[in-house]
């Protein structure tokens, strides 16, 4: 069941906002983080004991009339975060000996006024910059004493792998397919369930931001299981943002924060080891829009024209090895027929031509590069009805949880990689 109180339709959005269950406090002043804010005016705390306390003021508040609509205060990592205030926080998910622990940023703007709680997370994959822009622009451009309800940022989720630029962790896998995560389990599985239970619990929604993998760009598109209302709901929000239907890997974050009742899609955009800025306006815009259709913002940021496409969608592969040069643009409509690259063999000159296996548009691809027989290249999508796609999701579902067998389909982020462990051994 969905926490979030949205009741949106395909077009129009109206919205019922619940109050994030935060606790009354009697909160100090605490240092602001306006977008004009300085670093040194940050307050850090820790998930660790060893945080700083609170303190408390000996001086007897004079009693005040209460505002018109008083949020209370916002717990998360041990720390209170009153209303109108953005605050530094960190966690940490104690994955190191004493003195080594990567202290992990979560920034937290915590609204004048009650409304619900979106999370914003970028760089669970490291080398995915995109996203760690988006955060911050949007972050740093939301005024906490306009703001509805509570906005979480964690511009980089794997610190480890964005300090190698490495999608991965240090042990080489994929944090991304470890959520919710175990206690007992793998390094990446007792990461994953830290930052499951620290931060990703307080969410009523939930926006996680990639970009392509292996040297493929996307358009700026959101992953969404279209089978569950509530993520139906959230995707009508991002303005003229494509929607595909996927209802995610096993031990993706989304998944998992679906699965425990938060409404969530991916966001991705473009390639990764870069930082594009035409991908990271269209992002923020549709966030701000996000933010604005679930009343967390005034109504000038809603983007509703045009509307969002929806889209089924699958790769089209190169059947030969050699030098892959794309003749296709990202969002490029393509009919059946009509050339999207060409693979030529280096040493033997022969060339091969990869055709559109049917009218689509062209969400992602590759980038020019060398390819094996095999190579994801072409990610095209077809349009349809939002009600369509939502309909044979629920019905793929229904064969999934009745033991029906359907095709799997393997998006290119589950290939393996060379020397990739977890190809290897499997580990859960
Ligand atoms: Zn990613």
């Amino acid at each position: 069941m969905s926490r979030l109180g949205l009741a949106l339709g395909w077009k129009g959005l109206g919205l019922v906002i619940l109050m994030c269950g935060s606790t009354l406090s009697g909160a100090d002043e605490l240092p602001e983080l306006g977008p004009e804010a300085q670093a040194e005016d940050v307050t850090v705390a820790t998930e660790t004991p060893e945080a700083a306390p609170e303190e408390t003021s000996p001086v007897e508040p004079l009693p005040q009339a209460p505002p018109p609509e008083p949020a209370a205060a916002f717990r998360i990592l041990d720390t209170e975060v009153p209303p109108g205030k953005t605050m530094r926080l960190s966690w940490s998910a104690s994955q190191n000996f004493a003195g080594m622990d990567l202290d992990t940023p979560v920034l937290v703007a915590h609204g004048a006024k009650p409304g619900p709680v979106l999370c914003l997370t970028a760089a669970i994959h490291g080398d995915e910059l995109n996203g760690i822009e988006m955060v911050r622009r949007v972050l740093y451009s939301t005024d906490p004493q306009k703001l509805r309800g509570t906005l979480i940022g964690v511009p980089i989720v794997n610190l480890h792998g964005f300090q190698r630029s490495s999608r991965y962790l240090a042990d080489r896998r994929d944090l991304n397919r470890h959520f919710p995560g175990h206690n007992d389990g793998s390094s990446a599985s007792r990461i994953a369930r830290s930052f499951f239970r620290s931060v990703v619990r307080n969410c009523h929604a939930l926006v996680d931001l990639h970009t392509g993998s292996f040297h493929r760009t996307n358009l700026p598109q959101l992953r969404a299981d279209l089978s569950d209302p509530g993520v139906v709901a959230l995707t009508s929000g991002f303005g003229a943002t494509s929607v595909l239907e996927d209802k995610g890997a096993a031990g993706t974050l989304r998944r998992a924060a679906v699965d425990a009742g938060i409404p969530s899609v991916t966001l991705e955009a473009g390639e990764p080891m870069r930082l594009q800025l035409e991908q990271v306006e269209h992002g923020v815009k549709a966030i701000q829009s996000l933010m604005s259709n679930l009343g967390m913002l005034k109504k000038g940021f809603q983007w509703n024209d045009p509307q969002p496409v929806y889209y089924e969608s699958s790769w089209v592969r190169a059947n030969r090895g050699g030098i892959l040069l794309s003749t296709v643009k990202l969002g490029t409509s393509v009919k059946k027929g009509d050339l999207l690259g060409t693979v030529t063999d280096p040493i033997t000159n022969v060339q091969s031509l990869i055709y559109a296996p049917y009218n689509g548009r062209v969400l992602g691809r590759a980038l020019n590069q060398v390819v094996m027989p095999g190579f994801a290249a072409f990610h095209i999508g077809v349009e349809r009805s939002p009600e369509e796609v939502a309909s044979e999701a629920s019905e793929e579902k229904a064969a999934d949880e009745s033991g029906g067998q359907r095709d799997v389909v393997i998006s290119p982020e589950d290939e393996a990689v060379e020397g990739d462990i977890e190809s290897i051994e499997h580990p859960e």
